[in-house]
């Protein structure tokens, strides 16, 4: 997936989280070439032209190291998620090296920093990532190729993502699968959920599983890609993805069942972690 790219400057670049185990968030860039048709980050930026292009506008935060290099100096020391509304190894940074130059003053200046990320970039950065300082998320929905690359266009496909897991693991950095958003009738079979939750078992990774969340904007993209998929999906998933709702009961009864039976530690992200990632 190709984007057009126009530089920004930023005022803030920690940004106080409600994230749990988060105290800042950092995003290097405005957008996301990774453009998943489930991706809700424009409706927490509530920003209609991005949503309507989701995947083709990218705009990177020209000043954003100098804005850090201030702030590490007067803000508290906290837990910093890089990143929660775009993805810090996204193809443009494999040039301007933003997500790089934050993570080496964070760490610099004693601010721990929780990474989250579909893109075996991260790989480039491992003489930083130490087990002392980081920790090392990656989000893999499916293990079917091909899915994935229709969900997430613009992402590396999912054993690359299990790569990077396998890497840091063996660091001895912290490790942890996303496993989101699970979509009924999509990514929910026993099978599916197993394959992923193996890859966890494997890197002795943690899970946290979410459900689809159906924010401003994502039927939009996520319709036409549900209807070459499955016809009938569409109309009934709304009910299907509501908190309580029985479908999504069943699915985190398969969740908790494999992660069990693989000794894998499991949580549900709806609970404690509303990332947009
Ligand atoms: S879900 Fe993450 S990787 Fe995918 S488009 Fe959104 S911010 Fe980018």
């Amino acid at each position: 997936m190709s984007a057009e790219y126009s530089y920004i400057t930023c005022k803030t670049a920690l940004s106080p989280s409600r994230l749990p185990g988060l105290k800042y968030s950092l995003n290097p860039y405005l957008g996301c070439a990774h453009g998943c048709v489930y991706c809700y980050s424009p409706s927490v930026l509530g920003d209609r032209q991005l949503a309507m292009n989701w995947g083709k506008i990218v705009r990177p935060k020209q000043n954003i190291v100098e804005v850090l290099k201030h702030e590490v100096d007067h803000k508290p020391k906290g837990v910093v998620g890089v990143s929660t509304v775009t993805d810090p190894y996204q193809p443009l940074e494999a040039k301007l090296e933003l997500t790089r130059k934050c993570i080496e003053v964070l760490a610099q200046h004693g601010f721990p920093v929780s990474i989250q990320t579909k893109s075996k970039l991260v790989l480039r950065d491992a003489d930083l990532i130490i087990p002392e300082k980081f920790d090392v998320g990656v989000t893999i929905t499916t293990m079917d190729r091909g899915l994935a690359s229709r969900l997430e266009p613009g992402a590396a496909p999912p054993d690359a993502r299990a790569q990077v897991l396998e890497e840091f693991s063996s660091r001895g950095v912290e490790t942890w699968l996303f496993l989101g958003p699970i979509i009924p009738g999509l990514n929910d079979s026993e099978e599916s959920l197993r394959q992923v939750i193996k890859v966890a078992a494997r890197t002795r990774s943690k899970v946290i599983y979410d459900r689809l969340n159906l924010k401003r904007w994502v039927m939009d993209r996520l319709v036409p890609v549900l209807a070459q998929e499955r016809p009938d999906l569409p109309e009934r998933l709304q009910g299907f993805v509501q908190e309580g709702s029985e479908t999504w009961r069943q699915i985190s009864s398969k969740v908790e069942a494999v992660c069990g039976e693989l000794g894998v530690k499991c949580e549900a992200a709806f609970l404690s972690w509303p990332s947009a990632q």
